[in-house]
């Protein structure tokens, strides 16, 4: 573990370059939102904060997971947002660096930390979400090259990515966890199709996809053929650990400024809140901080290399609840103000937070739903029978 001393040097190094960096100005709408973002990333990766507990093979710092949440922590302190290719970074870019071959991590993962490739994450199906192993897209083998058939569905920035990373189905008679291959499609291959779908945010951020046939280089296989479900189930863990401890952050921040609007209303107006308020405040709060318990946790297995783990599941479902309890509470303050266009109630401005409230939604849907991770906790950890 990294010596203490060290992480406050970091901490200040951070600081001195987060207070002369030009901080963006995020948009509401998602192109702009996208735009700003990635040249955000690549920003950050310039300056050495993207990748920062990856090898430095493979374009990261060689640093640990604690360096990594001390970033997060200042990054969100300073009102900075985060960069925009996540899914690459913190979700299937460290399944690559981990199962993928020299070439892979070589040429793909440095463009994948800098932004200059956005990766999306090819596993849900129209009939295969929760139950993933029954997924029906295939990969057949013709010479050199995969052929590829079928749909995604839910794809998180697929209209906007240049790589997927897909599970395909290489062989159908085996049981259906057996199997699945794990492949790297390159976006712009000829019968790639991404139609974007809008959320109830407004926003089209996820897409359904088409594949047909697709070929790509067998050379894009991820670890061995028939066995990609282990690399899901690595790269799931990453999605449900990882990001837990990036996000926790932003609901820290995000209780922070919702308390500082309401104290500059109250000197203000000189108009006390109630206790109502206070307590939807209090309570977010509270569920924040136990959610920071939670994550130093987390850091502890990902030093220990304990991942993928059930734990995970836990590192989720807290994740879920804790986002939408403090999304939920933040709203419920504005009351009826949340309606209007330009609704501000207790210092509290409506447009950005119903954004965010309704985003929220998603967290018990996205990287396994929430009732696959009580599943999962239920079996795996405390020993209870099946269904
Ligand atoms: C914002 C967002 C972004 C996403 N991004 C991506 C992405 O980038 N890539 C990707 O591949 N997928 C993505 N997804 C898809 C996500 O992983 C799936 O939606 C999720 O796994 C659930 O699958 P499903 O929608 O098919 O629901 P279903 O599996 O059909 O589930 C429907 C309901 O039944 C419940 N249920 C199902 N099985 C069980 C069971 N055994 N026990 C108890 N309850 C059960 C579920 O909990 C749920 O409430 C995203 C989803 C969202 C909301």
């Amino acid at each position: 573990m990294a010596h203490i001393t060290d992480l406050d040097a970091y901490r200040r190094q951070i600081r001195a370059w987060l207070a002369q960096a030009t901080v963006p100005e995020v948009p509401l709408d998602l192109e702009g939102r996208f735009t700003v973002l990635r040249a955000w990333q690549k920003t950050l990766y310039e300056a050495g904060f993207v990748g920062i507990s990856w090898s430095k093979a493979v374009g990261g710092q060689g640093l640990t997971p604690l360096h990594q949440l001390v970033f997060s922590e200042e990054l969100a302190r300073a009102g900075a947002p985060q960069p925009i290719g996540l899914i690459g970074v913190d979700v299937v870019g460290k399944s690559i660096e981990t199962y993928g071959r020299e070439w892979q991590r070589e040429q793909l993962l440095p463009r994948l930390l800098s932004g200059d490739d956005i990766w999306c994450q090819g596993f849900s199906e129209p009939e295969s979400g929760s139950d993933l192993a029954s997924l029906r897209t295939r990969a057949r083998i013709e010479g050199d090259e995969f052929v590829i058939n079928g749909q995604k569905v839910w794809t998180s920035w697929a209209h906007k990515a240049q790589w997927c990373a897909l599970l395909a189905r290489t062989d159908a008679d085996a049981p259906k966890h057996r199997g699945i291959s794990y492949i790297l499609v390159d976006m712009s291959t000829p019968g790639v199709t991404a139609r974007p779908l809008v959320q109830m945010t407004g926003d089209d951020e996820f897409c359904e996809v088409f594949f047909e046939d697709v070929r790509v280089p067998v050379g894009n296989l991820v670890g061995k053929l028939h066995e990609g479900w282990a690399i899901a189930q690595d790269t799931l863990s990453h999605e449900r650990g990882s990001y837990t401890l990036r996000r926790r952050v932003e609901y820290e921040v995000a209780v922070e400024e919702a308390v500082r609007d309401l104290r500059d209303h109250v000197d203000e107006t000189g108009t006390e809140p109630s206790d109502w308020v206070l307590e939807q405040l209090g309570r977010s709060y509270t569920a924040v901080r136990s959610l920071e318990a939670l994550t130093r946790r987390t850091i502890e297995r990902q030093l220990a290399g304990d991942i993928p783990s059930p734990l995970d599941s836990v590192d989720k479902l807290s994740l879920n609840e804790v986002e939408q309890l403090v999304y939920t509470s933040i709203t419920n303050v504005l009351g009826p103000f949340r309606l209007a266009a330009d609704g501000v109630a207790f210092g509290l401005d409506g447009p950005r937070w119903v954004k965010d409230h309704y985003y929220s939604r998603a967290a018990s849907i996205y990287g396994g739903t929430s009732q696959i991770q009580k599943n999962i906790i239920g079996e795996r950890l405390l020993g209870l029978p099946r269904g």
